[in-house]
């Protein structure tokens, strides 16, 4: 059978692509490398009706391509919960306050303002379709978002905050990403207070029964569409058609390829004839960030009777930077999820499962007190471990990337076209990032076939 397009990845860049098409009259082929949909978004049911979001879990305003398939898809979304104090455990001690603002020392707190404002100022110049277009792209591109804040942050206690919120945000280490990366990711969710924010935020809402029901649902409308367990290894181009060969030996050909999966496992295919060397040598400059997800399950959200909303920040001494309420709508159970990031999370990689436990479990206990102790359950996800990932939330663009390598990510190379979360122009990293992108590459597969 010759398929219009092939479609390599069924998480929501890769269902979005497909499905597209199948509206458009297209015979497509979806292949997953996993037994499953979703990718990114993974969502695990526990026997008693429990269920956590080991991957991607909020969606926001301007989120509207997700908002949308949720409704049609009869997802329903809840509001995350986002009463009571927070907590900032600095220098030692651990501090309640309440809104946004935490309580540490003025000076600090003036110059987090000056650098939040400072990049979204920065931020709202960047071009998003074309980021090394930006005024002043390459001084942009030839430094880090660390050396920025090496010259713009005078306080260590603003720094330790500031550092904990990016590391949240971009799930690696400030040193990793140039400037121009982390402005562009800014402009792309449209500015620091949306990404940072649970209201009229990136993490306003969550979906009842998981994030995985969505994309779920969605593969239910085309499954005889898609191929599980179908580790792409080879993609092969000839003048009028591409043959897409499986790990498990099975060759499918297809007039179109859209790839939608992270630039670092694009690496991984074997292309014939190789790829041209600069996008070739793009996928070998966008790594995946570094992300343990951890969750603490308890029979009740005991915290929220005491007046608290579930969420820390912490520095450097702990494992976890943020800690955020995961209950269910009904608060049926009561769930804490802790997120261990970049350089944290590369500490503890290296140690046995029960030890990590052991330490993520006493940060837990330090935030929350005696009543943390004995969780029903302990459980985490670390995606640097999983092989059709690599790492989370998505892959970053360090110094020089952009500017050398400029529309290498994105443009079509021959009959293979890409998609995925990474190469989106708005709310790159996100779910509704890599909607976007697989409606950009099933209208680019139009394009050349009509
Ligand atoms: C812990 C975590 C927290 C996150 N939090 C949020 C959040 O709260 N909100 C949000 O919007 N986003 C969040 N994200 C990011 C979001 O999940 C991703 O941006 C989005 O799901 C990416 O979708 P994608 O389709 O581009 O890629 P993926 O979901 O990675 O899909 C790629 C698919 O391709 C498959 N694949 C890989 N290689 C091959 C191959 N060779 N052959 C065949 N198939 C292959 C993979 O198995 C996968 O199913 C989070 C991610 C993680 C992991």
């Amino acid at each position: 059978m010759l398929y219009d397009a092939i479609v390599i990845g069924a998480g929501f860049a890769g269902l979005t692509a497909a499905r597209t098409l199948i509206e458009r009259g297209k015979k497509v082929l979806l292949l997953e490398a996993r037994d499953r949909v979703g990718g990114r978004v993974y969502t695990h049911h526990f026997a008693d009706g429990t269920y956590i979001d080991l991957g991607g879990q909020w969606i926001g305003p301007t989120q509207d391509r997700i908002y949308a398939l949720a409704k049609e898809m009869k997802v329903p979304v809840f509001a995350t919960y986002n009463e009571g104090k927070k907590t900032i455990a600095l220098n030692g001690k651990l501090k309640l306050y309440s809104g946004l603002i935490p309580k540490i020392d003025v000076a600090s707190l003036l110059n987090i303002d000056y650098v939040l404002k400072r990049l979204d100022k920065l931020a709202s110049r960047v071009v998003p379709d074309k980021p090394w277009q930006t005024p002043d792209a390459r001084r942009l591109d030839s430094a880090t978002l660390a050396s920025f804040l090496d010259r713009h942050v005078w306080f260590g206690n603003a720094r330790q905050v500031l550092e904990a919120g990016f590391d949240t945000v971009f799930a690696c280490t400030p040193a990793e990403i140039s400037i121009l990366q982390a402005l562009f990711y800014i402009k792309s969710g449209t500015n620091l207070n949306t990404l940072l924010n649970i209201e009229n935020g990136a993490q306003q809402h969550r979906f009842e029964g998981g994030a995985q029901t969505v994309a779920n649902r969605l593969s239910k409308c085309f499954e005889a569409h898609i191929l599980l367990n179908s580790p792409v290894t080879h993609i092969l181009q000839t003048e009028t058609s591409v043959q897409v060969i499986t790990r498990n030996a099975q060759t499918h050909t297809a007039l179109r390829v859209i790839v939608a999966i992270p630039p670092a496992l694009c690496a991984r295919i074997t292309y014939t004839p190789p790829l041209p060397p600069l996008r070739d040598q793009l996928t070998q400059r966008v790594p995946m960030g570094t992300v343990i997800k951890c969750y603490a399950i308890y029979p009740t959200p005991f915290w929220r009777a005491n007046g608290h909303s579930g969420q820390v920040v912490a520095d450097d001494a702990y494992h976890l930077q943020t800690t955020f309420d995961n209950s269910p709508p009904d608060a049926s159970r009561g769930i804490l999820m802790g997120f261990c990031l970049a350089h944290r999370a590369r500490k503890l990689l290296a140690l046995p499962p029960q030890e990590r436990q052991h330490q993520i479990m006493q940060n837990f206990i330090a935030f929350f007190g005696k009543a943390a102790e004995k969780p029903l359950l302990y459980t985490e996800k670390c995606w640097a471990e999983e092989e059709w990932t690599r790492g989370c939330y998505t892959g970053m663009m360090p110094p020089g990337a952009w500017t050398n390598f400029t529309d290498a990510l994105t443009r079509p190379v021959g009959r293979i076209h890409w998609a995925g979360t990474e190469t989106a122009a708005v709310w790159n990293g996100y779910i509704e990032g890599a909607m976007q992108s697989g409606q950009r590459a099933a209208q680019e597969v139009m394009d050349m076939e009509s």
